[in-house]
């Protein structure tokens, strides 16, 4: 069997440096580890990280319970008060935020602190965007919906430095802009959205057009795996939802002759190439 794995399947770099970085504090590190909150939305890794000690804070509250030990940050970043809490308890911390995301905190700490009014579109709750927010000196504005665009209202008319969430997407980002350009403000637009979604639905697309057989890998709950099991049975009917070997049916592959392999953000390595062993192997 010919088999085709995406090269932006799974873990994305940022993603995949952090969840490498924990594994190697628990090689290196003798103190307790804990993460501010899970370090990716996938309960196998967390899962594996808690069976090797490693525990999850759920809350900023519960750092002031740690005593000793190292906190990882995650790729989503936190705000600077997060940082100053850390410092003003003693606590050990490494930073695994995504560079991507540092980019952003850095424009907008700059930027407010030049006076311009900060807008980041994107999902509030998100954490990303809670840690971009607590890096504005002055109140930033987060917009997700048409509405919210509408009714945006620059503080005293200053200047408007506009940014992105990293996974936002794209065309709803450039409709929202469109909103707030319309109000004549001084604008400032930067878009921070990040490629790796967008490379690994792109890939997933064309790879999707040159098999017979299309294997998506990813937890059942991932939204970003479900959008691209949609994108790529549009190009490949036999395309099939999986999320371990287990899933695996010799009727997927019934005059089959190449079989594309692509997976979820949260999907680890170990269960790509488990699943792309066992297609080579069994079928
Ligand atoms: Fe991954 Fe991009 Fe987010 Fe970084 S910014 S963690 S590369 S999705």
């Amino acid at each position: 069997m010919n088999v085709k794995v995406a090269e932006h399947a799974g873990f994305c770099f940022g993603v995949r440096r952090a969840v490498d970085k924990v594994y190697e504090l628990i090689e290196s590190q003798e103190k307790p580890i804990y993460t501010l909150g899970p370090i990716i939305h996938n309960e196998s890794v967390v899962g594996d990280l808690e069976a090797k000690g490693v525990k999850v804070i759920e809350n900023i509250e519960q750092l002031h319970s740690v005593r000793d030990g190292v906190v990882v940050i995650r790729s989503h970043g936190v705000g600077r008060a997060v940082y100053e809490l850390m410092e003003s308890l003693g606590l050990s911390y490494v930073d695994v935020t995504c560079p991507n995301v540092l980019k952003i905190h850095k424009i907008v700490e700059r930027e407010s602190k030049a006076g311009k009014n900060i807008v980041i579109i994107g999902n509030a709750k998100h954490p990303e965007v809670e840690g971009i927010c607590g890096w504005s000196v002055s109140k930033p504005v987060v917009i997700e919906t048409v509405e919210e665009a509408e009714e945006y209202q620059a503080m005293n008319g200053n200047p408007v430095c506009i940014v992105s969430q990293t996974t936002f997407n794209y065309n709803k980002f450039k409709d929202l802009v469109e909103i707030l350009e319309k109000k004549r403000y001084d604008n400032n637009v930067l878009n921070t959205i990040c490629n790796a979604t967008d490379d690994r639905q792109r890939e997933t697309k064309q790879i999707a057009k040159e098999v017979d057989t299309m294997l998506v890998i990813g937890g059942k709950h991932s939204s970003n795996t479900q959008k691209l099991y949609e994108i790529s049975i549009c190009e490949c009917g036999n395309t099939y939802y999986i999320q371990s070997p287990v899933d695996l049916d010799s009727e997927m592959f019934q005059s089959s002759s190449c079989v594309g392999i692509t997976a979820g953000a949260s999907t680890p390595n170990k269960i790509i190439e488990e699943v792309q062993k066992h297609v080579r192997i069994k079928f």
